[in-house]
């Protein structure tokens, strides 16, 4: 007597907790395939009453169509083999809006090992579903301002900004020169015109790769400023050595071998380069080192290209 007091009474707490979770339970009878149970909850999250849900049809149909195959085909195969199993889907709200669910399926079996029965919780998970699209939404952003240039593979802008910064700082600190160097594919917008914009990105990459060799030690950057520009920012290097890279640089272009018929400086692809060197003082900005830098390239290009001037 007290014993079957207790188990109602224990049943009745098992129904209002589960009734009070966020989380759905339903029971699937195995032999028909029809609901014998499914937590009021149910109404609440998808507007369809406890008394519409059937059979498994209207599980099944109550799914978006790019889910239901799949899901539906997944569970089946899943509950034949007797397998607790999982499954995340849309599930269509009665006024045509969709909830993503997980259900997590539990089989039931009887005495023999048959199974009897589905029994199962349905999550909401849409929340969890919209965190991991804006994750992916902002994982692409990354990719996209990521410090690799897209087309040569070398750093891009970005990174040189990044590096720059902390390069100035470091000669600052420290006193010691820092050097830059801006190079720019002289008649590039011809090589352009005259082999195809295929062609004049292709060169680029070999123009990165091949000047990017030129930076021999470990603090040497290299990166691709924008267009047909390059710079190699050289820590701990003089103007002397600096020049010397430069001289490097466009050895390294007569070395590659691009042909341009249309250039007016030459047969082959070159550059001109800009050239500074700077110890930097805390009264000294980056964008106007840069700047002069940038002076003495647009020099180095009035007195015919091909050449290296220096700030
Ligand atoms: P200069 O000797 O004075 O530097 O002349 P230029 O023709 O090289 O310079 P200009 O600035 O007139 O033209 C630069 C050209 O570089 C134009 C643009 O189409 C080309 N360019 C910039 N970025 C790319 C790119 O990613 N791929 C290709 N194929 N061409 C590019
Ligand atoms: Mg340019
Ligand atoms: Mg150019």
């Amino acid at each position: 007597m007290a014993d079957d007091r207790m188990t109602s009474q224990d049943s009745g707490v098992y129904k209002t907790l589960l009734e009070s979770t966020k989380a759905i339970p339903w029971r699937i009878d195995w032999k028909t395939m029809c609901f014998t149970y499914i937590g009021p909850q149910i109404e609440k999250l998808l507007g369809w009453s406890v008394e519409s849900w059937q059979t498994v049809n209207e599980w099944a149909e109550r799914m978006h169509p790019e889910d239901q195959q799949s899901v539906v085909d997944f569970c089946v195969a899943q509950s034949k083999a007797g397998v607790d199993h999982e499954a995340d889907y849309r599930a269509l709200t009665k006024d045509g809006h969709y909830v993503w669910i997980r259900d997590v399926v539990h089989v039931v079996r009887d005495q023999q090992g048959e199974v009897e029965a589905l029994i199962g919780f349905m999550f909401d998970i849409t929340e969890r579903k919209e965190t991991e699209q804006k994750l992916l939404d902002l994982q692409k952003e990354l990719e996209e301002l990521s410090f690799k240039d897209g087309l040569t593979g070398v750093p891009n802008r970005r990174m040189l900004d990044k590096v720059f910064e902390e390069e100035w700082m470091t000669a600052r600190r420290h006193q010691q020169p820092l050097s830059l160097l801006v190079m720019d594919i002289d008649f590039f917008k011809q090589y352009n015109d005259c082999y195809g914009h295929i062609q004049g990105d292709d060169c680029l990459k070999q123009v990165a790769q091949a000047l990017s060799s030129a930076a021999t030690r470990s603090r040497d950057f290299f990166a691709r400023f924008g267009g047909e520009e390059f710079v190699m920012l050289l820590p701990e290097t003089d103007a002397s050595a600096a020049i010397k890279i430069a001289e490097r640089c466009q050895q390294l272009m007569m070395k590659l071998q691009i042909s341009h018929q249309d250039s007016e400086v030459s047969q082959l692809l070159t550059i001109s380069i800009g050239l500074g060197t700077i110890v930097p003082s805390p009264k000294d900005e980056i964008v106007d080192f840069v700047e002069q830098v940038d002076q003495a390239l647009y020099r180095a290009k009035e007195c015919g290209r091909n050449r290296v001037k220096t700030a």
